[in-house]
């Protein structure tokens, strides 16, 4: 079993990673002991495929099971009250533990019920995707959708710990595999040279799911989320590089109503910041080529006939990255670093020129 930690003082925590769910009675016991009361809360497709097996596992006499409905449309305030309802009818008091058993969607779910629950509860990310392994697990920020508008309503909760089973990975459809890949990408592309080079060595490990190769995969693309979130917890700074791509990704996945999933829009918005960067100097067009490529083999989108270019330009001042009426954007500088760049008219400009062109290419 691998151990990473995160060090954010009282809230410092540690993420292990394993092929099994062998290691986690022991952990839960270490934790807190072997009277606690633990609330799993899942999705329906994690239940059927993991929740007898966890809950053996944890040799679970005093757990029960909050399931929702799979999918974006459940990370609402409406799942959050019938959580609420839930721990209420049972008088589940402080001393209980949530366990997010499933994707980024539980996981922002649960994390925001445990920040909020009788002021906070503790509370473990079990995150089952790869998105949310390298990914929503990590860094405490959890948030629901609302208003028509994705994650406007959140708070940071750091959970207790994160267990990631990386054999849980076996049974993710392609497709959000493939999409999980992205979120690796962004780490690789703001990580250092070396991360870039790493990720694109084991490339074929992943898109293989070797699981035991993705274990050390999966613990160096966590590492880079880690110490931008150890330097910038509530991303004022450095933790923003991992939303290379985001702004435009927010603003696609928006228009289509979620119908692209968040990978697939962030890799069209990676794509699409790499060619404005290329065009305004800070990369090579060689560079772009390289990071088409990878998409493409990794088999993720970087177009799409379906979007509007000047409602993605207006979705994008939605962002939270706005500051100003400036829309703030990150771009790379090399494959392997990016810079934070505040977005003039002309440069809006140029982005709009481009989704045009993307859209015209598809
Ligand atoms: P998801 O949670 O909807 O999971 C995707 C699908 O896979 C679901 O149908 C789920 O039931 C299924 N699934 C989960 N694990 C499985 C497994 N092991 N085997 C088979 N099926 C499985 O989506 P996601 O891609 O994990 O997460 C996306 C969400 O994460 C978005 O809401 C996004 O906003 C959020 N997110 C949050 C952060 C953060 O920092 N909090 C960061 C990135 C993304
Ligand atoms: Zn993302």
């Amino acid at each position: 079993m691998f151990q990473l930690d995160v060090h954010l003082f009282e809230k410092s925590y540690s993420i292990y990673v394993d092929n099994s769910f062998r290691k986690i009675r022991e952990l839960f016991e270490e934790y807190f002991g072997t009277d606690t009361y633990y609330i799993v809360i899942t999705d329906n497709n994690v239940f059927n495929y993991y929740y007898d097996e966890f809950k053996k596992v944890l040799n679970g006499e005093r757990i029960e099971c909050f399931v929702f409905d799979a999918g974006e449309h459940s990370k609402s305030f409406e799942t959050v009250e019938k959580i609420y309802d839930f721990l209420i009818k049972r008088s589940i008091d402080k001393k209980c533990v949530l366990i997010a058993l499933g994707g980024g969607v539980v996981g922002d779910v649960t994390g925001f019920v445990a920040g909020t629950y009788m002021c906070g509860v503790r509370y473990v990310q079990v995150p089952t995707t790869l998105l949310a392994q390298v990914d929503s697990s990590i860094g405490g920020k959890t948030g629901i959708d609302g208003y028509t508008l994705k994650n406007i309503i959140g708070i940071f909760k750091q959970p207790e710990f994160v267990f990631i089973n990386t054999s849980t990975l076996e049974t993710l459809n392609d497709r959000h595999y493939r999409a999980g890949i992205t979120e690796m990408l962004v780490h690789g592309l703001v990580g250092g040279v070396e991360a870039f080079d790493y990720l694109q060595n084991n490339m074929n490990k992943i898109l293989l799911r070797d699981n035991d190769a993705m274990q050390e995969i999966i613990v160096r693309s966590c590492d880079i989320k880690v110490k931008l979130v150890e330097n910038d917890e509530f991303e004022n700074s450095v933790r923003s590089y991992l939303n290379l791509g985001h702004t435009i990704g927010h603003a696609i996945e928006g228009w289509t109503n979620y119908q692209i999933l968040h990978g697939e829009a962030v890799s069209i918005g990676i794509y699409a910041i790499f060619k404005f960067a290329c065009q305004k100097g800070f990369i090579k067009i060689n560079d772009v080529k390289i990071v088409n490529d990878l998409l493409m083999k990794i088999g993720l989108p970087i177009c799409l006939n379906t979007i509007e270019p000047i409602q993605i330009m207006k979705r994008m001042r939605y962002d939270k990255k706005v500051k100003n009426g400036k829309i703030y954007v990150i771009i790379p500088t090399k494959l392997g670093e990016v810079c934070i760049y505040p977005l003039n008219a002309n440069d809006e400009d140029i982005i709009l020129q481009i989704l045009k062109s993307l859209k015209q290419a598809f």
